[in-house]
């Protein structure tokens, strides 16, 4: 590629570190041992994974042995729906979630509802926000789990976590919470927050794809997910991702590290953006909280625009952004987050996401606001429908 490439896409994934990638190396090579052996060649190995998990308990407020590695995020939000379900049955069958969710918790809700269980989801607020009363009056005597996501991966909208433990806390009902896009971005703490499970995933902080966590209350009867051997506690048998979970581990330390620094930082340049948008691009709106969100996050909708033709064209500028989440881009269908917080499908439909990361510059950020200008001017122009609106005079 001759253009520069600007990244903003970092709710899809990460690139991975210089610091993770060096600390993966000699696992993926000299230090293959299987941790779960007995001979001295495979103690580096076995006692990385325990510091690893240190390192990662410590970021969350959890105890060493209640994190547990997975293979993502996908991977931990099935483990902690569907194994709850099935280890609480006996109390009841009923989940309550919300409709902004990450599918790998909507599909697995659904999925969970063609097994006899009952799912309540919450609507939400225009700004993204679970609406607490409803949550408060939706839970029954056999409502057995709440999973809330800590922060939502399309509009940035961090929610109240802190008030949903502390409901289902009160009513003793368990709390799990995604926080695939908030773990070592945004401070969580399990106890305060009362938590009870927690999902996070390496690629989403700089570290390795295809690795992941499941944070555990000690106490919480969850079954085993992935049976055989006996690792993770006989919780999610599978030879280890050593290599994966040293990266993870290396990404989490330093992102929590740099959480206060870069979250200014980050904040700051997506506020300048959020600016220069709607001050320079009409008929445009921000979805999600204004300032309940995460620090990277920036979504707009740009009406009288297609979201694919947005992103088709500034992919020949060589910016890369999403529509919608990376998992719907390719379908016809609005984002479901969208369409959650109100927006008439026709508006949904001309959705942009921009996700910055530390690296983001605001040069990059003055660069993509020029060209958006130039391509939503571009594409009004070719479109009956904006023709029609200037025509009506409502510009005025
Ligand atoms: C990316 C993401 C997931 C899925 O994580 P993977 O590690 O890619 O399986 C789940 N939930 C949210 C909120 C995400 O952003």
């Amino acid at each position: 590629m001759d253009k520069k490439l600007i990244y903003l896409d970092n709710a899809a994934t990460t690139k991975l570190s210089d610091e993770a990638f060096e600390a993966m190396l000699p696992y993926l090579k000299e230090d293959y041992a299987n941790p779960s052996a007995i001979y001295s060649f495979a103690e580096k190995s076995h006692s990385t994974i325990d510091e690893a998990r240190a390192t990662i308990a410590k970021i969350i407020g959890a105890k060493t042995e209640e994190i547990y590695f997975t293979g993502g995020g996908s991977e931990s939000d099935n483990w902690a729906l569907k194994a709850t379900a099935e280890a609480y049955s006996q109390k009841g069958k009923h989940i309550i979630t919300s409709k902004i969710e990450h599918h790998a918790i909507l599909h697995t809700a659904q999925w969970l509802e063609k097994q006899g269980y009952e799912v309540t989801y919450l609507d939400v607020d225009p700004d993204g926000l679970v609406d607490l009363e409803q949550l408060k009056a939706a839970i029954r005597p056999d409502t057995i789990l709440i999973s809330i996501m800590a922060a939502n991966n399309e509009i940035g909208t961090v929610e109240p976590l802190k008030e949903i433990g502390q409901i289902a806390h009160e009513h003793g009902v368990l709390f799990h919470t995604d926080a695939v896009q908030a773990f070592s971005h945004i401070p969580i703490n399990v106890d305060e927050m009362n938590i009870d499970m927690l999902s996070a995933s390496g690629h989403k902080i700089h570290g390795p794809k295809g690795i992941g966590i499941m944070y555990i209350r000690k106490g919480v009867r969850i079954r085993s997910f992935i049976h055989g051997g006996a690792q993770e506690r006989s919780r999610r048998a599978g030879t280890h991702n050593v290599p994966g979970i040293v990266g993870m581990a290396k990404a989490a330390e330093i992102s929590a590290h740099n959480m206060e620094k870069n979250g200014l930082a980050e904040t700051e340049l997506r506020d300048y953006l959020i600016d220069r948008v709607l001050r320079e691009i009409p008929h445009c709106r921000l979805n999600g909280h204004r300032t309940h969100r995460l620090p990277n996050n920036a979504n707009f909708c740009f009406r009288f625009i297609e979201g694919e033709s947005l992103l088709i064209l500034l992919d020949q500028n060589g910016i890369c952004g999403s529509s919608g989440s990376a998992c719907t881009s390719g379908s016809l269908d609005p984002s479901h987050v969208l369409l959650a917080i109100g927006l008439p499908h026709e508006i949904a439909h001309g959705s942009l996401r921009l996700t910055l990361s530390e690296d983001t510059t605001r040069e990059e950020i003055d660069f993509v606001v020029d060209k958006l200008k130039e391509i939503i001017d571009r594409l009004r122009g070719m479109s009956p429908l904006y023709e029609d609106f200037v025509k009506s005079g409502k510009e005025a």
